[in-house]
């Protein structure tokens, strides 16, 4: 047995190791497999660890007994769901505590150059930051980060339509000493070389999430620019060589429905020949979602995850697939609505929990602070579908009530998709594993307690 990655270290100091039990014993429901190189890896996705299984050891004596000792064989009459419970519960209370808010996600617009059918903040109210408004965010951050590290993501409507806030906020922080980095969502048009410089040393931005939603006739048409000259694909496709050439990492995400599968493979292929072994360029898919018109979903999941699993393999084999590891370190958040240590920031400087844009969630605003405490909470209302008690990512897949994804539950196509990203990165870990051959991955943080942050 080779241990590829180790456990999460906060996770077996809470639940131990296990012993061999007189009862019989069966699989935890916690187990991702992939078969790879001969063998058998196994992914347990509450306590993290990693381990590979050559054919001559699968059901030895001593393998059984290790596997019993790693939570991986657990008695049948085991609740394993309710350990899980158990583990995020102590996690939430070790987070509860921490009382500093050192993310901060600002609209600085509710503005928009693109008219994207699928887009979720449709028919919203357009406003912009103004410039008290900026000064006095800077203010609220440093106020409410008890002098640690501030991590920002500029968001909107398209954040560039208002960079005037940006580098108010921006000086003034840097002014004040406060150490911050940032990142932005945008539709990428409004980029130029001027913008780029100052996102650099001004902003101190790192990386940018840009949609890209077809080749250049179909994306031109879905964006429906209000302003354009010439063709804003070739400009967007023009700003991503110049960011990554100033040192900017670049995440294309691709919306995909069944409309435009096969206008996105084309995509690839000429994102590939553009950007192809960039080491700060990704792209990566997206099934779409419904959230305002029609999107064309998929007629059945087998055709969805199908058609994922297609366009992630032709990103990978172009280089230019994303490339993520397995979780290092246990978190019991979603994401900013549910985390104590993020708050969103409209325009107007009211504040809310969630980066959805909802006039009916403010939760207290830059001057005064959070006011409604009741209503921040309630983010943290969890809820599960069907199918989430037998799934192996129970321990790692946090639903929130309030959450806009919530009402579309979770799909066979959801789930399979989000099980085979999982066995992406447990081949990617192995293979980086065999290529090192310098023993496990340990845990890089203290006790392997994850402040912030999840992926799935
Ligand atoms: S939401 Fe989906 S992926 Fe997550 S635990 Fe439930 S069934 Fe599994
Ligand atoms: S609650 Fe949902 S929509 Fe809002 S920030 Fe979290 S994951 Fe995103």
């Amino acid at each position: 047995m080779k241990v590829i990655v180790e456990p999460v270290g906060f996770v077996n100091d809470l639940i131990g190791k296990a012993r061999k039990q007189e009862a019989s014993e069966r699989m935890t429901k916690h187990c991702v497999t992939a078969e790879c190189d001969g063998g058998t890896l196994l992914y347990h996705t509450l306590t993290g660890e990693l381990i590979y299984l050559d054919e001559k050891e699968r059901n030895t004596p001593v393998t059984c007994n290790l596997l019993t000792e790693k939570h991986f064989l657990i008695g049948c009459d085991c609740d394993e769901n309710r350990i899980s419970d158990h583990v995020r519960t102590v996690a939430g209370i070790m987070r509860s505590g921490m009382t500093d808010v050192t993310d901060f996600t600002i609209l600085t617009t509710t503005d928009c150059n693109a008219r994207c059918f699928y887009c979720y903040e449709k028919g919203i109210r357009r406003y912009s930051m103004s410039a008290e408004t900026a000064e006095a965010t800077a203010d609220f951050i440093r106020s409410s980060s008890g002098g640690k590290k501030i991590g920002i993501s500029w968001f909107g409507g398209e954040p560039l339509f208002n960079k005037e806030a940006i580098s108010l906020i921006s000086n003034k922080l840097e002014k004040a000493g406060t150490a911050f980095s940032s990142h932005m969502t945008s539709n990428g048009l409004l980029f130029d070389e001027e913008t780029i410089k100052e996102a650099v040393s001004l902003w101190r931005m790192n990386r940018v999430q840009i949609t890209i939603d077809g080749t250049e006739e179909v994306y031109n048409r879905i964006k429906a620019y209000v302003e354009k000259q010439g063709s804003p694909y070739r400009t967007v496709i023009r700003n991503i060589g110049m960011l990554t050439d100033a040192g900017v990492r670049v995440f294309v995400r691709l919306n995909m429905n069944r409309a435009n599968f096969d206008n996105l493979m084309q995509l690839a292929g000429e994102l590939g020949i553009l950007f192809g072994g960039n080491r700060l360029f990704c792209a990566y898919p997206v099934p779409l979602r419904a959230f305002a018109g029609e999107v064309g979903e998929f007629e059945n999941p087998g055709d969805e995850i199908n058609a994922y699993r297609a366009l992630k393999e032709k990103l990978f084999s172009l280089g230019i697939g994303r490339n993520e590891k397995l979780l290092r370190a246990y978190s019991p958040t979603r994401c900013m609505a549910d985390n104590d240590g993020n708050l969103v920031i409209f325009p107007d400087g009211r504040l809310s929990k969630c980066e959805h844009y909802c006039e009916k969630d403010v939760i207290g605003d830059i001057f005064s602070g959070v006011r409604d405490h009741v209503s921040a909470g309630a983010w943290k209302e969890k809820t599960v579908f069907d199918g989430c008690s037998d799934c192996p990512l129970y321990p790692r897949c946090i639903n929130l009530k309030k959450c806009p994804w919530a009402a579309f539950g979770c799909s066979e196509a959801v789930r399979e998709i989000r099980i085979s990203n999982i066995r992406d990165k447990m081949i990617s870990e192995y293979r980086s594993f065999i290529s090192r051959a310098d023993g496990p991955i340990s845990q890089p943080l203290s006790g392997g307690y994850a402040p912030a942050g999840y992926d799935s």
